[in-house]
């Protein structure tokens, strides 16, 4: 009996009663109306890509863009947060031509940024297989590969810089594999027929950020680099409508400091993780790009995120990592599933004449090569027929036996090896005796920061590159094109356009003291303590992978407009429930892997909603996002060119407002819009 009279059980049936009262109203308040969910806006357009032939553009804005004098160089400063591929190449080029850069990582090591994880390869258009390829077929697949999506002027420069990527990484030693004549070695990749990909084994990316970081190295050491590594920015400083500087936390002491630049420029990778599980390093966030589109950036496309075919399947709920094994794979591996689903011997005893290619049965033109999209949900359909393989059903085979009896196990060894060593050390299965279990899984995200061609963003001074802006790869991006645009981007697009924005600095001097920075810290400050003292009952990672379910549940491979309004409200619900009941153990003066995970988290919840609300507003099916509503009589993706050729670039519009989504009209005049097929 308690004070007033009532019973424990008759106090917990209130309790329970209230909850159930609790949910059902917040669930009327969230029950989201499709077309309520947003504001609209004005359209908006890229102006700097000059209007001349589309094989012109590039020569011609370089020679438009102001120069800045090489003494003057050494007057102008530059924010770069990032040391992946695409910062550490900048960081490098900015700092070798002369500009003071101050460089931020929160890894140890700049050279432990999530680049080092790519294993396949970098596509580039210089034809050494004489197999047909050039500029033009690079540009042309890579814009049919995105459906259709990305921006022309992009991607040809993109394919046209692909080719000097190439020669300088030669130049800086990167062991790329050569074949026997001495020539660098190519292979294939998904959605083309020539062979572009330049590949270092399986460690392609190690071995090209490994390039990227000496060349900082040298800078570091000449002094026009400063290094700060272990340093998470929170926040950006946005000083009269221009990019000034940034908040950033010593992620060992807690510190937290302002830097100020005449520019800034954020190459902080993609946000793959919003959905927990992904091929993405564990730290992988959108924490800079989420800061800066809340001080006015835009965000464009952010439900666009590559599922890749080839990874190995989820093996159990504590997971916290997915592995990828590399699209080179299927070069050589040949993809099956039983005919029927009932067959559930080992995959050596089940014989040909029972097993479903069907990969090259349905795309015969471009077979186990077809896009990563299109790979993807052929094998969610095998799957979702009941003919998946493994635990749970939720597998394909990736089978090596042709391949190692044509070309003997050396041969597939040299190629593969360290993939192979990963797969068996995984999952315990020998992939030389025994084929390869495989399933889609959250890889790449082609959202991101809006960025005109000199890649600035909507707020002056901000400029954002690689994975972090939301690139050239419109709905799909085809494999081994990531590190061509973060080291293209890098390399040559950004020393080439900043220097149009920073010929009018050095702008006026801005320091701690100015307001605009005392409120970015306070705002900072005020975040921190209040994750610290909620105190609640649950863990970061508890939140986050209930997200994460939501996100691959509703806003995944397949979307429907019930889905998307569902997963909106919920994940609402579950924004509240984590500022009520978040446990974030420590303080902020140590090192603090909660408090960092909490932060970033909390960023993923309202990123997580803009990508259902932008997949709600896309009533099609594009790229891998497949949109129940809108199919071909045989089951197959229907885009909608006349109302959804465009990007959309959405503005945040204060706490508690609806986003507001800018159309970006996207025009093809190079390449005729038309349905893809790769049969
Ligand atoms: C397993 C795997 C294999 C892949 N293989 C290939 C391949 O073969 N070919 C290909 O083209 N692509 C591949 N990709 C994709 C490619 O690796 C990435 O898209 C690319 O490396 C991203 O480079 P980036 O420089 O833009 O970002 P990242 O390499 O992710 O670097 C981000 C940097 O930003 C920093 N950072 C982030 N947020 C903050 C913050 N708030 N404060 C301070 N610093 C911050 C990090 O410390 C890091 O230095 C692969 C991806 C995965 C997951």
């Amino acid at each position: 009996m308690t004070n007033n009279g009532t019973t424990d059980q008759q106090t917990g049936l209130i309790i329970e009663a209230l909850d159930t009262a609790k949910r059902a109203v917040s669930s009327l308040i969230n029950s989201v109306d499709a077309d309520n969910v947003y504001d609209e806006g004005h359209d908006i357009a890229d102006t700097k890509a000059p209007q001349v032939p589309i094989d012109k553009r590039w020569d011609e804005r370089k020679f438009t863009a102001k120069l800045v004098n090489p003494a003057n160089r050494r007057k102008l400063s530059v924010i770069i947060v990032g040391t992946g591929l695409a910062g550490a190449s900048a960081a490098a080029t900015l700092g070798e031509a002369g500009y003071h850069v101050k460089s931020f990582c929160y890894q140890d090591s700049p050279r432990r940024a999530h680049s080092i994880a790519a294993q396949g390869g970098i596509n580039a258009a210089k034809n050494y297989r004489n197999d047909g390829d050039s500029v033009y077929r690079l540009f042309y697949d890579t814009v049919k590969g995105g459906d259709f999506r990305a921006r022309e002027s992009n991607v040809y420069r993109l394919a046209q810089t692909s080719v000097q990527i190439i020669d300088q990484c030669v130049a800086q030693g990167v062991p790329f594999a050569r074949e026997y004549g001495g020539l660098l070695d190519n292979r294939s990749f998904g959605g083309v027929q020539v062979s572009r990909t330049f590949y270092a084994r399986g460690q392609t990316g190690q071995q090209l950020l490994i390039g990227a970081y000496q060349a900082l190295e040298r800078q570091i050491a000449a002094k026009t680099v400063e290094m700060h590594t272990r340093h998470e920015m929170l926040e950006l400083v946005v000083v009269d409508g221009r990019a000034r500087g940034v908040v950033i936390r010593d992620m060992v002491t807690g510190e937290i400091e302002t830097h100020f630049a005449d520019a800034v420029v954020l190459a902080t990778g993609g946000y793959g993780n919003v959905f927990f599980l992904s091929t993405n390093a564990m730290g992988c966030n959108v924490t800079a790009t989420w800061r800066a589109h809340r001080k006015g950036a835009y965000f464009a496309n952010p439900c666009y995120t590559q599922i890749h075919p080839t990874c190995i399947p989820v093996s159990g709920e504590y997971q916290s990592k997915l592995t990828l094994m590399s699209e080179s794979l299927r070069n050589d591996g040949r993809i099956w599933v039983p005919k029927s689903g009932e067959d559930k011997r080992p995959a050596p005893e089940v014989p040909e004449e029972d097993r479903d290619y069907y990969l090259e049965r349905i795309y015969p033109a471009f077979g186990n090569l077809v896009p990563r999209d299109i790979a993807s949900r052929a094998a969610k359909n095998v799957c979702d027929e009941g003919r998946g393989v493994g635990p749970g059903g939720l597998g394909v085979y990736l089978d090596f036996a042709d391949a190692i009896e044509r070309l003997g196990r050396p041969a597939v060894e040299a190629k593969y090896g360290n993939l192979f060593d990963m797969y068996a050390q995984i999952t315990g299965e020998n992939p030389y005796e025994t084929p390869m279990r495989i399933y889609p899984a959250v890889h790449y995200t082609m959202g991101g920061l809006w960025v005109d061609y000199d890649l600035e963003s909507s707020i002056p001074g901000l400029y954002v590159t690689g994975e972090a802006n939301f690139s050239d790869h419109g709905a799909n991006r085809l494999g081994a094109s990531a590190l061509m645009q973060g080291l293209a981007d890098g390399y040559f697009v950004l020393p080439n356009t900043i220097n149009d924005y920073l010929a009018s600095g050095p702008y006026a001097k801005v320091d701690e003291t100015h307001l605009a920075a005392v409120e970015a810290v306070e705002a900072v400050r005020t975040r921190i303590d209040k994750l610290l003292s909620v105190n609640g009952t649950r863990t970061v990672d508890s939140f986050h992978k209930e997200l994460g379910h939501i996100m691959w549940d509703y806003c995944g491979m397949e979307r429907s407009e019930e889905g998307l309004r569902k997963a909106i409200g919920r994940i609402r619900e579950l924004k509240a429930e984590f500022w009520s009941d978040v446990k974030v153990l420590g303080s902020n003066e140590s090192l603090n892997q909660a408090l960092e995970r909490a932060g970033r988290v909390a960023d993923f919840f309202e990123l997580g909603e803009l990508m259902c609300i932008d997949a709600l507003a896309r009533r099609e099916s594009c790229g891998g996002h497949f949109r129940a509503e809108s199919q071909t009589e045989d089951g197959e993706a229907l885009r909608h060119d006349d109302e959804f050729a465009y990007v959309s670039a959405w503005e945040f519009a204060g706490e508690g407002g609806k986003p507001i989504l800018h159309r970006e009209p996207l025009v093809y005049e190079y390449v005729e819009m038309k349905q893809r097929s790769y049969k």
